[in-house]
């Protein structure tokens, strides 16, 4: 994930007068601003804003620290001059935003791409209607930036040229990656005349792409010149000549054995030590894993605590089903296993290769046997081990939103799913409704385009990704609950024993077809209806045309959704004459294909006459009650105020 400046109170909104304040209060809500106002405007009976006595240089000396944006409605002249003195450094700076008054423009002016700048830019202007102004290179190019692709899979930036080598992509010369480990997932992304050029060079034999690589790929050949991105485990070797920068996944599993008593320093000392003669990189690293009679173990807890490390520990039982290279007797006397450093790194490590999103599994993943390491002057003995795991630890929990994207322009969907579809890291769906909501993808979000039937494999594959620790989107039209994928996917994660926290959900409602059909022809559910899916794919004719007849007897207004297909083409007449059983043939009845799309066709008709209109899967159809009337050419149910009948 880019930043989520949605889930937490961080953005300020900062305005100077009531013109600019109401612009900003009009996106208060959905991106959870503090607006910022001098107390000059506080008898204005305004309620949702904070005010500053002091200056507003002075007020944002005061707050800079607090937020993680800022989003000015002010002259960008006055905001220049503003935040000067208040920068410090990209990788550490707020996102700095400026809309004008009327909210027309919004533009990222600092920290676009660690401060996350660009990409509340952009949500920023989806929100307003307004025209997002990205000025860097790598949008231009439609690029994720090179300082930020590996934060959605946490990996860590590590040191290089970042400046020269974002130069040499913006100048479009060819970048060699060099990645070791890993997901590739992030090349999905890329557009098709990138310059990247591939070390080892990317599978293309119909792969999905998102595979770790196995240890030992690299190959040597350099290009001369050329600037290089490394997505390695390897320690840094920075080349005199050539610019680079280093990205580090956290694919190496720390196994810890240790005396009772053994420091902090000893700890620290023993890890460091071996990751320097191994050629590691620390920023790689996972995290710690031990028996759980460590747990308790007080300076391998100062050790992660002060590192951030999390600290995963094995049971005895499972640690001695695992197999080792360097097994002990004495150890197992000691402690019921006959490894711990060696098995919990293993233990630790493979846990994560549970999952399918990986080809190549590495073969073997202890990196580093044990290894005894004391140091002078403190006491007791740290045994180390380090394992790799194919996929890297993400670290945070994953996330699923089930979106549903209304009928299929862009207005019509709500602010909060917009939101989500721009948060996510991955978004899943069929290809066509993928097609519908393209303008609100970022430069380097993971867009995977499935064909219709794969509902199933869409739901299975959104989950993996989501528990490998992605915030995935899995998009339906309409609403995601209502013949849709919200379902499929729980019911996915029912059948995984799934605990309903983690992955954690959060369901998009959309407008669906039953809305958007009948807001194009007037107003026919205004009474008592149902819905019934003329599709008998997964549910049987039988059970279909026992619900159509109790909808026809009960008087509903009944909607149709997926009337015909190509081969279903029958069950449209056979639930036509049903209702003509019970109904009317006057009774109106709306046909209305691709609502809100570019080839919407609408048709108000009879029961009588409905099947002389084409109806395809793209329809709804919509069949009245014995109150439902025509006038002109809308359909209107009455609600009873005037009567009944
Ligand atoms: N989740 C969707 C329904 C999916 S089932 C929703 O809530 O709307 C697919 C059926 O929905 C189609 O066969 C058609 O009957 C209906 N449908 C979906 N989008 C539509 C649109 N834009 N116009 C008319 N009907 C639509």
């Amino acid at each position: 994930m880019i930043t989520n400046f949605s889930d937490s109170k961080s953005i300020a909104g900062i305005a100077t007068n009531l013109s600019s304040y109401n612009t900003l209060n009009s996106i208060c809500q959905p991106l959870n601003l503090d607006i910022w106002l001098p107390n000059t405007l506080s008898s204005n009976n305004i309620n949702n804003a904070l005010f500053y006595d002091s200056s507003l240089k002075e007020n944002l000396v005061d707050i800079w620290h607090k937020y993680n944006a800022f989003v000015f409605c002010l002259a960008t002249g006055a905001v220049v001059r503003l935040i000067a003195d208040l920068l410090e450094n990209k990788a550490t700076d707020p996102a700095i935003l400026v809309i004008d008054e009327q909210g027309k423009y919004v533009i990222s002016l600092a920290g676009g791409h660690q401060g996350g700048a660009d990409f509340l830019t952009r949500l920023v202007a989806e929100h307003l209607g307004a025209i997002p102004i990205l000025t860097g290179s790598s949008n231009a190019n439609n690029l994720m930036g090179i300082d930020i692709m590996g934060n959605s899979y946490n990996w860590l930036k590590g040191e290089g040229n970042w400046t020269e080598v974002s130069a040499a992509i913006s100048r479009q010369e060819t970048v060699q990656v060099i990645q070791d480990c890993g997901s590739i997932l992030w090349r999905n992304s890329l557009p098709e005349n990138h310059n990247f050029n591939f070390t080892p060079p990317l599978n293309k034999g119909g792969l999905r792409g998102d595979q770790a690589l196995s240890k030992g790929g690299i190959r040597e050949d350099k290009f001369e010149n050329c600037s290089q991105i490394y997505i390695t485990y390897k320690k840094a070797n920075l080349a005199e000549n050539t610019p680079q920068v280093y990205w580090y996944p956290r694919v190496l599993w720390v196994g810890i054995g240790c005396e009772r008593g053994s420091s902090k320093t000893l700890i620290d000392f023993a890890i460091k030590h071996i990751f320097e003669t191994q050629n590691l990189a620390m920023e790689a690293i996972a995290s710690i894993a031990t028996i759980d009679i460590k747990a308790d173990e007080v300076g391998l807890l100062e050790f992660c605590q002060e590192n951030n490390y999390p600290l995963l520990t094995f049971d005895a039982e499972t640690l001695s089903k695992i197999e080792v290279p360097n097994p002990s007797k004495i150890v197992n006397q000691e402690v019921n296993t006959p490894s711990v450093a060696e098995a919990a790194c293993l233990a630790a490590a493979t846990n994560l290769n549970k999952f399918n999103i990986v080809r190549e599994t590495i073969s073997n993943p202890l990196l580093v046997s044990k290894q005894i390491v004391k140091m002078e002057g403190e006491k007791g003995a740290v045994t180390v081990a380090v394992a790799q795991s194919d996929l890297e630890y993400v670290k945070s929990n994953g996330k699923l939103s089930l979106i549903g994207i209304g009928p299929g322009n862009l207005n019509q969907i709500t602010p909060a799913a917009k939101t989500a579809i721009m948060e996510a890291d991955v978004i899943i769906g069929y290809s066509l409704y993928i097609d519908l909501i393209k303008p609100l993808f970022y430069p380097g979000q993971i867009v995977e385009s499935w064909p219709i039937t794969k509902e199933k494999e869409r739901a299975q594959r959104a989950i993996e990704l989501a528990q490998w620790g992605l915030n995935v989107g899995v998009i339906s039209s309409g609403d995601c609950g209502i013949y849709a994928m919200g379902g499929l996917v729980f019911e996915e994660l029912a059948e995984q024993n799934w605990d309903g926290k983690q992955p954690s959900v959060q369901v998009f409602p959309g407008i669906s077809a039953l809305q958007s059909a009948s807001s194009r022809v007037g107003a026919p559910l205004m009474h008592d209806f149902c819905t019934v899916s003329l599709s008998d794919l997964l549910t049987p004719w039988e059970v279909i045309e026992k619900r159509l007849n109790a909808a026809a007897m009960g008087d509903f207004i009944t909607v149709f959704y997926n009337p015909k297909s190509k081969t279903r083409t029958q069950q449209i007449y056979i639930a036509r004459d049903i209702f003509l059983q019970y109904r009317d043939g006057n009774t109106p009845v709306a046909i209305v294909t691709s609502a809100y799309r570019e080839n919407e066709q609408i048709r108000v008709t009879t029961l009588e006459k409905m099947l002389d209109f084409p109806i395809d899967m793209l329809t709804t159809v919509i069949i009245g009650n014995r109150s439902t009337k025509n006038y002109q050419n809308w359909i209107i149910t009455p609600r009873g105020y005037l009567g009944f009948e």
